[in-house]
Order: C-alpha cells, then structure tokens, then sequence
C-alpha cells in the first residue's frame, strides 16, 4: 500500500462506505475523458459519470481553462447584497432552457440542498399566504438526498433507519407500474381530496437511486393534473435527471403538464465542481413578492453562486448545446436500445430498462430486489477486474457514461456485460 492509501485509511471517512470490511478506495492521479487513472497505473472507464455527475468527460480543457480563467478573476463574494456575471449568465442559460413560466434561479451546493430549497419554498408559499397546508406526497423508492428535509420526503430504508424519528411525516404513494395505475390515481386523489397537501415531489421518469426504476410520462403527467387541479405545489427533482440524461434535456420535458419547482445539480457544472439551483415558477414568487420583511425567503450557503461553479456550468452548457453533444446523446440512446434488445435472452436478466443515455438492468437472483442484495459486490468486483466502474444498486447495475463515450468504448463495456451474463 502506498504512503498515501495509508494516510487515507488513517485519516479519511469515505461516503456510503462501512468502516470496517468496506472497500479500500482506489488512489486516483487523474482523469481524462471517460478514463480514470490510478496511481499504480490501471486505466478504468467511469462508466457510471462519477456518481452521475460528468457529462463531457473528465477534466475537460474548455471547462478546465473557463474554471482556471475565472479563479484569476473572481474566485468568491457573498451573494447577498453583490452578484456577479457568471452567476448571472447562467441564471440566463437555465431559464432558457427550462418550460415558459420559470423566471427565477436559486443558487445552492448541490442536490440535496436544491431540494431543500424547493421543499422550504413550497412551504413557505402557503405560509406566506396565511394558508394552512401541510401535507406533502412522494413516491415510494423515492430519494432526494441525504440532508434532513431531502430524507424525510426519501423512501424510509437502511439509510434513513437511524434518524426515522427526526423525519416529518410524508404520505408515500406506491411506484407506478403498467399494473397499479388505477390504484396510484386513487391514492392520490383520495390524499388530494383529504385537503391540506401542500407540496408533491417527485423524480420524473425515473427514480435513480431508487435503483434506476422507469415509469410512464403518461401516468406523470394524470398525477400532474391531479396535483394542479387541487393548487397543490409540483417539484420534479430532476437532479439525476437533468441536462440530457433522459434523451431529452429535461426528463419534465417528456411530461406535458410543468412543475412549479425544478432542484438542478449533477450535471450543472459538467460534474466539475458543486453546484445545485432550484428554479422558481411565477406562481411561486407571487407569494413572495411583498416587502413584508418576514415574509423574505430566509435561506443561504456560505458558496452561494460560487463563481468558479458558475464558470464551469456556463462552460458546460455551451458544451452541451454544441451538436456534436446532441448527438452524441441521440447516438448513445440507440445503441443502448440496439443492445438492450440483445439482453431478453439471459435468463438471470430479470429486466432491461433504457431512457435516453441510461441503461438499466436488472438481474434475477435469489435474494429479492433490494440495495442489500449481495450479488452488489460480485458484479462491483467483476466489472473492476476488467477496468470498468460499474457501481449496482445491488441487483442492478446501470450505465450512466459521460456523452463523450465512443462507439468503441461502450462496445468494451456492452461485451464485458454479456461475459458477465453468460457467467
Ligand atoms: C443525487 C441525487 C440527489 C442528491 O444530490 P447530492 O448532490 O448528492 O446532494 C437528489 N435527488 C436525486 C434525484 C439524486 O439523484
């Protein structure tokens, strides 16, 4: 082991990962591309983004020199009382591409506070108002981030057993499938009818964490209806799902009827440093455009509109809107198809799931589908000796590549997983 592996285990308290028996992290030198390198020289293809965040490729000159150029200039101010150009293009940028009728951005660090600030937001808009609502509705499966509020409105599991006891109370309706629809209306409606609901959140499309689980535009969008037609307040966490994962640029783009609050992060900054916004519809600001002091929105981090994140999410999304990206996620998404097709024939594949750059699959095993299911570590294990980051949300494993992944690069990755699958 290294000096600095040592060090490591000595002094470091790596995320997701049990002191004892856990994983002994790989050290990492650099990273370019799809491929990260390691200190003791093996080359891996980050086939899951680095937790779903990258979106162009590791360490990406343009990215790279806006976030270098504007560490020279500008690297932070506090955001209350001063602001700055890049916080500002991007406000632009954002707004652009997000449905008519958002006309705000708030700036936080990440996912879990862009949630926050949807939740708070939601809330304080009926409070505002002097309007008694209180009840808040999520999916089942559902994850919204590790910080209080996010977990609350999180599915209850091993993650949040600890702090159950410290978790507002949220009515959970069940996943829908091709088969409940009729009994997810109907929850719903019944919850909706009760009165008192003041926010619903959701993940559109797809719950990520949840263990890349895909559901219906269609049955989003009567949920949606349902939900606008009692003024209750939409918030799609589109965290995972933003900025061209699903195909589209937002996965609420496959939807009809709109959110009122959008939580962004992930793939914002391309991945290269932390950033989350929450987009604010009109209707939304109506409850706070006074100037009632105490009805200000009483809510702010230290990096508040980071410059440097600023640079790199403006550096991002030009990279984005760029056609070479646009295809690139068009040619991804059929290729995931083509090979998806190739995968019904596995009897250990219980399900194949594809939308737009992620694909999805699902094993049959004899342990029932959960995160513990401990076929995880085999199939970690598997794709690593084999230089591949394949990290499964325990009996499925997904691809989640950065866009810049060639034809030839996610063949690699196709034939190791029908290696695998072969067994
Ligand atoms: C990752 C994720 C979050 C949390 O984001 P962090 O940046 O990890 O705090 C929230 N919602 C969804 C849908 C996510 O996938």
């Amino acid at each position: 082991m290294s000096n600095l592996s040592e060090k490591d285990k000595k002094n470091i308290w790596h995320p997701f990962t049990p002191l004892e028996g856990g994983i002994e992290p790989l050290l990492i030198d650099r990273a370019e591309g799809v491929h990260l390198y390691t200190a003791d020289g093996r080359k891996i293809i980050d086939a899951i983004s680095s937790w779903w965040v990258n979106l162009h490729g590791h360490s990406h000159p343009v990215i790279a020199e806006a976030v270098a150029q504007q560490a020279r200039k500008l690297e932070h101010v506090i955001f209350a009382g001063f602001t700055h150009e890049p916080a500002i293009t991007l406000s632009e940028n954002v707004l652009s591409i997000l449905p008519k009728g958002f006309s705000k951005i708030f700036f936080s660090d990440n996912g879990s506070t862009a949630v926050e600030v949807a939740l708070k937001m939601a809330m304080q808009f009926w409070h505002n108002q002097g309007i008694e609502r209180k009840k808040i509705i999520a999916l089942e499966g559902s994850y919204h981030g590790d910080t209080f509020g996010a977990m609350a409105v999180g599915d209850r599991s091993i993650f949040t057993a600890a702090f159950a006891p410290y978790l507002f109370e949220v009515e959970f309706i069940p996943f829908p499938t091709s088969e409940n629809e009729t009994t997810v209306l109907e929850t719903f409606e019944r919850l909706l009818t009760s009165g008192n609901v003041a926010a619903f959140i959701y993940e559109p499309l797809i719950q990520a964490a949840g263990g890349m689980r895909m559901y219906a535009a269609s049955i989003l969008n009567q949920l949606l209806s349902l939900a606008r037609a009692k003024e209750v307040v939409c918030i799609a966490d589109e965290v995972f799902t933003g900025f061209g994962r699903t195909g589209r640029i937002f996965a609420s783009d496959y939807v009809e009827t709109k959110p009122d609050l959008v939580a962004l992060s992930k793939g914002l900054t391309g991945g290269t440093l932390p950033l989350g916004v929450t987009a604010v519809s009109d209707r939304i600001l109506t409850a706070f455009q006074t100037i009632e002091f105490t009805k200000t929105f009483f809510h702010g981090h230290s990096f508040t509109a980071n410059p440097l994140a600023c640079a790199a999410a403006n550096a991002s999304f030009t990279l984005l809107q760029s056609s070479d990206c646009q295809q690139q996620i068009k040619t991804i998404a059929n290729l995931h198809q083509e090979f998806a097709s190739k995968l019904e024939k596995y009897a250990i594949v219980k399900e194949v799931r594809t939308l737009g750059t992620i694909l999805a699959i699902e094993l049959r095993t004899p342990e029932k589908t959960s995160y513990s299911n401990s076929i995880r570590g085999k199939i970690y294990d598997y794709f690593m000796s084999r230089n591949i980051l394949l990290r499964p949300l325990g009996n499925t494993f997904y691809i989640v590549a950065p866009y810049c992944i060639s034809r030839q690069q996610l063949s690699t990755i196709y034939s190791a997983i029908e290696e695998f699958l072969t067994g």
